[in-house]
């Protein structure tokens, strides 16, 4: 009978490293997709020129100072601060 409980903890051994490496696998998988969805996020991100706060993009007002220049754009919190910004320019 020795054979057949060797061949059983084989068995068990085999079920277990697979179980290991399924969530060694999944962990990893959830740790890059989240990991993905934070830089997608970081780069939505633009910070007020007045009050160095930082907001998403759709939620920023864009302000362009020299409006022909497209290099020089800028983004505010709220149409206040885009002012001020343009009165401090001027
Ligand atoms: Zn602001």
């Amino acid at each position: 009978m020795g054979l057949f409980r060797l061949l059983t903890f084989i068995l068990i051994a085999i079920v277990a490293w697979r179980m290991i490496k399924n969530y060694q696998r999944a962990t990893a998988k959830k740790d890059s997709s989240s990991e993905k969805a934070k830089i997608s996020v970081r780069e939505k991100m633009v910070k007020c020129e007045i009050c160095n706060i930082h907001l998403p993009k759709e939620e920023a007002i864009a302000g362009d100072i020299n409006g022909d220049n497209d290099d020089s754009e800028y983004w505010f919190c709220s149409p206040e601060h885009k002012e001020t910004f343009k009165l401090q320019d001027s």
